[in-house]
């Protein structure tokens, strides 16, 4: 069989090294027969740089894709599943959070016969509080969305060529890859791995960034936001009706109560609210839309090792070309 590795990475010169070490170690060891997709996320610093160095010489073994930006991490998985030709695929990161080790265990299941096979990390060394907040979301989370969304399952799994090939049947612009990843079903298998620290450089994750991530998540696979903005609007409606009638049945029995300004305001600052967030949930749907209608590409590419193998051999014809 032969095992395609598709890896991220933006801003990853301080581990990069490092990494292709480790994993060229381990899939060596494996006695597999594997490519290394490298994806440079619009990287400002060295990693591309990193990248040439790295897969020179040594197409059909390891190659690269430079975007001209960066398109995010969602992107770079398309760009690599694109690109994978094994006939399985392995995703994962560049900052050796994801064990290279565990790629045996990967492969082993998928010869048992499933199709996903997801590590699942545990929370050491994470903050109690990011911890606390990320049960939270995920309880919350799964109750309503149509799609199983599992904490400390992410990124990090081998896919049989038919899950890659199902995955790239999905063209939407905006890729909520947990929710494609579950959504697609197929055989599953989840093992546990103890959650490990970057082996360099830092985490592109801010607080604003993981929030945006975590209503991606709500949205992304169903309209029940939108139903919930039904529900509240009628029972609002009804609380109203029946407000009104209690006032006017009060005012003819007692005379006009005329004191009351103090709910008139809680009523028109609450409604307004209400409202604001109704219609920025109605907005957030139809900037969905207006996104899928663009149909832009999800990423650009500014370089590939072929691209540069090429360009090299136009400038001196003594320049080698390995067929991929
Ligand atoms: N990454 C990427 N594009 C981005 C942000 C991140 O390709 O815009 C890559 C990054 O290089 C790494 C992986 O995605 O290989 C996970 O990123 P990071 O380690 O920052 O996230 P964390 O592990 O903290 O969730
Ligand atoms: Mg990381």
């Amino acid at each position: 069989m032969r095992l395609s590795i598709v890896v991220p990475c933006y801003n990853e010169e301080a581990v990069i090294d490092l990494f292709d070490r480790r994993i060229r170690e381990t899939l060596d060891s494996l006695a597999v027969d594997y490519e290394l997709c490298y994806i440079d996320d619009g990287s400002g610093d060295g990693t591309l740089e990193r990248l040439r160095h790295l897969t020179r010489d040594r197409a059909g073994r390891a190659r690269y894709i430079s975007f001209s930006r960066n398109f995010g991490k969602e992107a770079g998985i398309l760009a690599g599943l694109k690109d994978a030709a094994g006939d399985a695929v392995v995703i994962m990161d560049a900052d050796l959070q994801h064990p290279p080790e565990l790629i045996g265990r990967m492969v082993e299941l998928y010869r048992a016969g499933h199709d996903q096979v997801v590590a699942r990390r545990g929370r050491e060394g994470d903050k109690p509080v990011r911890t606390a907040v990320s049960r939270l979301y995920y309880r919350l989370v799964n109750s309503w969305v149509d799609v199983e969304l599992t904490d400390g399952v992410g990124d990090f799994r081998l896919l049989s060529r038919r899950a890659v090939d199902a995955l790239l049947a999905m063209p939407e612009y905006n890729r909520f890859s947990k929710g494609l990843f579950s959504w697609i079903g197929f055989d599953t298998v989840t093992f546990d791995y103890r959650n490990a620290a970057r082996g360099a450089g830092e985490t592109k994750w801010r607080f604003g960034a993981l929030v945006n991530y975590g209503l991606d998540g709500m949205i992304s696979f169903n309209n029940r936001p939108l139903r919930l903005a039904i529900y509240l609007g009628t029972a609002l409606v009804a609380v109203a009706g029946l407000y009104a009638v209690t006032v006017t049945v009060l005012a003819m029995a007692e005379g006009p109560d005329v004191p009351g300004y103090v709910t008139l305001l809680v009523a028109i600052v609450g409604l307004g609210g209400l409202q604001m967030l109704m219609l920025g949930l109605i907005g957030e749907y139809i900037g969905r839309i207006y996104y899928e209608t663009k149909r832009r590409p999800h990423f650009l590419v500014k370089e590939t090792s072929a691209s540069r193998i090429l360009t090299a051999r136009q400038v001196s014809p003594v320049g080698r070309v390995d067929a991929r």
